[in-house]
């Protein structure tokens, strides 16, 4: 297939390069990444559409991704597959669908799970929204590009998927955190707390998976001194996503609206831009009692 691919920045950049390697012709475009291994760049995003079968956006948000839709989808041609694998607000994405969708362009929403190492190694999970045909369409490229993809229903629905999971996520990380922290305060040795949580009722991915307490379960950021992984700034932007949309269609979220305030001001008043969401710990182990 000839692919055009835009946004080839820490995601999109590998995801084009196993684009190439499983041979598919790639134009890449992108207003400051340099190229991937074997992606061809054009000058502008309107060249690296024209002609193609496919098109891919990995954009930073929603407001680009409707910007750079606005400049690419009057250049691509009748019956064309477009697939955002952005992390975006939910509006955002269908209105993008809805314009696609009335220039006879097939839009499918595709947000990922796995972070830059997924993204390397091939191994993302997809989260889909669109129509059954479009999908279809894009299965054969979302298995190049990763391990597991859910159709997730219409247009937007891959979206929403990705904010519910990371608003449990960003909610998980902060109580894990927090127990260990008390366990610390309680004299509980954390790998006995591991021991029991892990294998109790407890459990969670971000305790037996991705444990933020370093040298205890598999190994994690937290075993690299909290780089990312998946940074703090990420995941402000994810729940903030979810209240967006949470506020969109009046659902209470309390633990979410209080992850979202946790998370920025860990970024914005404290230590935590740049570092790993699982260094929320260190953050908790000093943290006296309000
Ligand atoms: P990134 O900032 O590394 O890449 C985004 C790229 O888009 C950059 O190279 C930037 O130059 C380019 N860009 C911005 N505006 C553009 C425009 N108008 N035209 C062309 N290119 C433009 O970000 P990333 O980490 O690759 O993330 C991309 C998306 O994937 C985000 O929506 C993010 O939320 C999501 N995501 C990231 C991760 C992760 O771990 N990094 C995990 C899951 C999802």
């Amino acid at each position: 297939m000839k692919i055009g691919f835009i946004g080839l920045g820490n995601m999109g950049g590998p995801m084009a390069a196993n684009l190439v390697t499983a041979g598919h012709d790639v134009i890449g475009f992108d207003i400051h990444a340099a190229a991937p291994d074997g992606v061809k760049m054009a000058a502008h995003a309107t060249d690296a559409v024209t002609g193609a079968d496919c098109v891919i956006t990995m954009l930073p948000n929603g407001a680009i991704l409707r910007s750079v839709a606005a400049e690419i989808l009057p250049a691509m041609a009748a019956g064309c597959l477009f697939i955002d694998c952005s992390t975006v607000d939910v509006i955002s994405a269908r209105d993008v669908a809805a314009d696609a969708n009335a220039a006879d362009i097939v839009a499918v929403d595709a947000p990922v799970s796995g972070g830059t190492t997924g993204a390397a190694a091939g191994t993302l999970t997809f989260m889909a929204g669109g129509s059954d045909d479009g999908f279809a369409r894009a299965a054969p490229l979302f298995d190049i590009m990763g391990s597991k993809t859910v159709h997730c229903g219409d247009a937007g629905a891959g979206q929403a998927a990705k904010i519910c999971n990371n608003m449990i996520l960003g909610v998980t990380m902060i109580v894990t955190c927090e127990s260990i922290a008390l366990a610390d305060k309680l004299g509980l040795d954390r790998q006995k707390l591991f021991d029991v949580v892990s294998t109790s009722s407890g459990y969670s991915w971000t305790m037996n998976a991705y444990c933020p307490a370093p040298g205890i379960g598999p190994t994690s950021p937290a075993d690299n001194d909290y780089k990312p992984g998946f940074a703090a700034e990420m995941m402000v932007k994810d729940l903030g996503l979810s209240q967006q949309a949470a506020e969109a269609v009046n659902a209470e979220t309390p633990l979410g609206a209080a992850a979202l305030a946790e998370y920025i001001q860990f970024v914005e008043e404290e230590d935590g831009r740049g570092r790993d969401f699982s260094a929320m710990l260190p953050r908790f182990e000093t943290k006296p009692r309000t």
